[in-house]
């Protein structure tokens, strides 16, 4: 069984940064994923997708996103750099190595992956969202002749060209996905069924999360009390669109709710234009269509998903209830959490961005589990092994 001094779950942004954070700490780490490249889940992305966070406040620890990316780099384009990351860092993932659970074994933790199955003090667990994408049920939905996909499947609208589709929820994906369905000259409706919050990507020219950055210190309602009176200007009336707004403010929902506001690119201009429709919740799904809560039955050919992740960790961390929520959420990230030796990074949205706080999230972990692991060194002369 192999014994370093980390192990890390996970090859996308989140893991990687922590492999180089505990490797310049002075630790060994192992780094698992399940996948066969780093950056997996960007990999299988939408090929339109480009960061909604700029450039430079997106970057991993120790290696800035080249600028000749432009502010807001594509999907490929963040790849390339997850790819120029490990190699510079000579971080070396090993693949095809799903981690089935993470166990108490006496005052250290056995990372059960097959072959690569490792004990070690520390743990840091790095796995994201995109395993749970969350995929609610409606009565008739089985009987549905068209296509049912979750947005983490979605691709590009080549294939709905010329045909009805709904984009079910308004987040940052089913707004991306609306307006690639669009362009691609799909007939396109929006099923949103709770109040958003709409902001532009850019204000006056600048990246919204810079002001939410500028802004981190203030309490989440004076920030969004101060913000109100800009974004209604720029954003303009939505309940004039059939969309609700939400009564809690970006940085409160973010803050208290863990929902990220949607950055517009282009969306609400095509809700406006009457080239993408807004309707309400969907009550149930007919043989060829929907039929919507507010009344009137509608057909579609496809039906696109995004409504998100739910990410439930229970089964990977049976020992480890202390650190999760009722519903296997982590409680707490980027920092100790309950459980010596445990760690999350990059597991709770962030008003400034996730890559963002990855990067501190990663930071702040390497240097706790350094600490931790000279302490249980002096605890357990001889080391945990
Ligand atoms: C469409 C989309 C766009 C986004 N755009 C932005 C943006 O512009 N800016 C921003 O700041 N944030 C953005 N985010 C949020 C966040 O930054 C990304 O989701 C980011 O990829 C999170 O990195 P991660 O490493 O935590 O997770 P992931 O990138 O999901 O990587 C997790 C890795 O863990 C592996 N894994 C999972 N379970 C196991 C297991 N049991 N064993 C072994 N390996 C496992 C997976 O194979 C995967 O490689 C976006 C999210 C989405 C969904």
């Amino acid at each position: 069984m192999l014994t370093p001094d980390a192990v890390v779950i996970g090859a996308g942004p989140a893991g990687l940064a922590a492999a180089q954070r505990l490797n310049a700490s002075g630790l060994t780490s192992l780094v698992l994923d399940k996948a066969d490249a780093v950056g997996a889940v960007w990999r299988r992305h939408y090929d339109r997708l480009h960061l909604h966070t700029p450039r430079i406040h997106s970057s991993l620890p120790g290696l800035r996103i080249p600028s000749a990316y432009g502010r807001y780099p594509s999907r490929a384009q963040f790849v390339d750099y997850l790819e120029s990351y490990a190699k510079r860092f000579k971080l070396a993932p090993t693949f095809n190595a799903p981690v089935a659970a993470v166990k108490r074994d006496g005052e250290a933790w056995r990372v059960e992956a097959g072959e690569h199955s490792a004990r070690t003090p520390i743990v840091v667990v790095a796995t994201g969202w995109a395993d749970f994408p969350n995929q609610p049920r409606w009565p008739g939905m089985a009987d549905f002749q068209g296509d049912i996909l979750h947005s983490s499947a979605y691709r590009n609208g080549a294939p709905y060209a010329g045909k009805r589709a709904l984009v079910v929820g308004f987040g940052n994906s089913g707004a991306e996905i609306a307006l690639d369905l669009c362009e691609a000259g799909a007939d396109v409706t929006l099923s949103v069924r709770s109040p958003v919050r709409i902001l532009p990507r850019d204000l006056l020219g600048v990246p919204i999360v810079s002001f939410a950055i500028a802004q981190r210190f203030l309490p989440a309602r004076v920030a969004d009390a101060i913000n109100a009176p800009i974004l209604r200007m720029s954003v303009g009336s939505i309940e004039k669109l059939g969309l609700k707004k939400a009564a809690k403010g970006p940085m409160q929902m973010i803050e208290e709710d863990g929902r990220v506001p949607v950055l517009d690119i282009g969306a609400v201009k095509k809700i406006r234009e009457g080239a993408i429709k807004a309707r309400g919740a969907i009550e149930r799904f007919t043989r060829n269509g929907v039929v919507f809560a507010e009344g009137g039955a509608e057909p579609f050919d496809a039906v696109i998903l995004a409504t998100g992740f739910k990410p439930d960790l229970r089964r990977l961390l049976p020992d480890a209830a202390g650190v999760l929520d009722a519903n296997g959420r982590p409680l707490t990230s980027d920092q100790p959490t309950a459980e010596p030796g445990l760690y999350f990074v990059g597991a709770i949205a962030s008003p400034t961005g996730q890559l963002r706080q990855i990067r501190l999230g990663a930071t702040r972990v390497g240097a706790e589990a350094r600490r931790f692991l000279a302490e249980e060194r002096t605890t357990f002369a001889g080391g945990v092994r």
